[in-house]
């Protein structure tokens, strides 16, 4: 007879460590199984963003992660092919602080586990976790225990298990199916950094995504580049390849005297939403949901929300002795109420720049806004809050907010646009031409492979389309809920 739980939590990452520390808190019997034993690594870029702070104070255990680092970052420095293109402040946005910092995952991870322990969840690693069957009146979870079968049973079962989630595939979605970005990360020490800690760097083979170096104050960093591919345009040539060249070429200066620490590893995060969330008496959240941000990439945050979402409608599902999927439904809708809108434009975002032809007109677009931004802080802020996740991605598509950051000094679009900043017809001519030059080989090579082209239009009209009912279905809740409201 297997041992029975309220919960159990497949994954000890963010996601997995917040859900059981709350479901814990509120009294119900949880279990964590994590096929790791803490300590231990997680290939990531190890940058929490102020959004991940603050949930890190919702949980209750932000101070001791403070006291872990060895890194508060309040800026960022931009690259483009090359080129610093800005340097921009992390907004304090809301509810969020205007910093972030770098802790590595076998001390964030660590400290965030033993809170959830701490917290009353039960623990179980080097528990690698082969099954999970479920019905309406709970899940039956089979594992390998240091190579030894063991089974447990949960009246309910939330897979945080992470990217290549075992959880999301008992309930029939398949991994990797979509945008997925791809990425290799290795630590150096003895970095020398003469700006920002944080260095991103837009360049066309790694393009949409980017390559990061994230420096702490004693000159230890991570390094990495991350790339969006798919199906329809695959991974040209080796990520190990294109990892050494960002650090040779890209990071040569900073890394003159540095020295590679232990051997660069690769993972992935995938944005595409599964063909399932949840089912009867599971719920995926985190990355085993696929749910980061498709904009900056970053999925600490996103983990731990989810968890703050799920947990009250999992401990309601548990008094109310309903697990059934029409229960867990409530988690789905809560989610999208929050998130969908903006992660939907991320979506879109990512679906329009994957074609490679596209390259280097994005870099251009990327290039204009970094002009506008560097010179109107209003606008940097504006920009800086959306890479960050500190402000919704909506956010960009609201007019009003363009009329109040949009800067009206014409010399600041003229500076922008133009890159030798002059009207001159001498140096216009060259200019314009290098434009037309771009619109023409993003053209050409849209023309010549035309079953891609055709396949991703499509793809995009389906996502503008699912984007603006979205939007729509958005606004009539919104209307309605002031009407039952009207006091609010
Ligand atoms: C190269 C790279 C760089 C990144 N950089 C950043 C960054 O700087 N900032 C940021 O916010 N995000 C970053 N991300 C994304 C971030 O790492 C993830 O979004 C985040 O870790 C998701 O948390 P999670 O709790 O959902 O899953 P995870 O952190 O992946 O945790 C999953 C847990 O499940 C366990 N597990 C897996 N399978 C099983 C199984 N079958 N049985 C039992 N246990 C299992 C694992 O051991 C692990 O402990 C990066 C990702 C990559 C790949």
């Amino acid at each position: 007879m297997e041992q029975l739980f309220d919960a159990i939590v497949v994954g000890g990452g963010p996601g997995g460590s917040s859900v059981a520390a709350l479901l814990a808190r509120a009294g119900a019997s949880t279990l964590v199984l994590d096929k790791a034993k803490f300590p231990r690594d997680k290939v990531c870029g190890d940058g929490l963003t102020p959004r991940a702070l603050y949930w890190l104070q919702e949980l209750g255990c932000v101070d001791e992660v403070l006291d872990a680092t060895r890194s508060y970052i309040t800026s960022a420095d931009l690259f483009i092919n090359g080129r610093p293109a800005l340097t921009g402040a992390f907004p304090a946005t809301g509810p969020y602080p205007g910093f972030c910092i770098l802790l590595e995952r076998k001390v964030l991870d660590h400290i965030m586990i033993r809170h959830a322990v701490a917290a009353g969840a039960n623990l179980r690693t080097a528990c690698t976790v082969r099954d999970v069957r479920a019905t309406p009146d709970g899940a039956v979870v089979t594992a390998l225990a240091e190579g030894v079968p063991v089974s447990f049973r949960g009246r309910v079962v939330i897979g945080a298990d992470g990217a290549n989630s075992m959880v999301s595939r008992a309930l029939g979605n398949r991994i990797m199916e979509g945008v997925t970005a791809v990425s290799m990360r290795g630590y150096f020490e003895n970095v020398s950094i003469t700006g920002s800690h944080i260095q991103v760097h837009f360049d066309e083979p790694y393009f949409p995504g980017y390559g990061w170096l994230f420096a702490d104050d004693q000159g230890r960093a991570n390094i990495g580049v991350g790339l969006a591919v798919d199906q329809m345009f695959p991974l040209r040539g080796s990520l190990h390849e294109i990892y050494e060249r960002f650090v040779e070429q890209s990071l040569a200066k900073p890394l003159q005297n540095a020295r590679a620490v232990g051997k660069p590893r690769g993972g992935w995060s995938s944005f595409y939403r599964p063909g399932k969330m949840l089912a009867d008496a599971v719920i995926l959240i985190g990355d085993a949901a696929n749910l980061g941000d498709p904009i900056s990439g970053g999925g600490i945050h996103m983990a731990m929300e989810s968890a703050h979402v799920a947990a009250p409608v999992i401990l309601q599902a548990l008094r109310e002795n309903d697990l059934s999927a029409a229960s867990l439904a409530r988690y789905e809708t809560a989610w999208n109420r929050r998130n969908e809108i903006d992660w939907k434009i991320g979506e879109l975002f990512l679906t329009i720049a994957k074609n490679p032809h596209l390259r280097e007109l994005w870099l251009y677009v990327l290039n204009v806004i970094a002009g506008i931004a560097r010179s109107d802080p209003r606008f940097q802020e504006f920009v800086g809050g959306i890479f960050s996740g500190a402000s919704q991605a909506r956010s960009a598509f609201d007019p009003k907010i363009w009329f109040e950051v949009a800067p009206l000094d014409p010399k600041i679009w003229i500076d922008a646009l133009i890159p030798s900043r002059s009207l001159k017809f001498s140096a216009l001519v060259p200019e314009t031409l290098e434009g037309v030059r771009l619109m023409l080989q993003a053209l050409r090579g849209v023309i010549t492979s035309p079953g891609a082209t055709w396949e991703w239009g499509g793809e995009i009209f389906v996502k503008t389309a699912e984007l603006a009912v979205c939007y729509i279905r958005n606004e009539l809740s919104a209307v309605e809920t002031a009407a039952a409201h009207p006091e609010a």
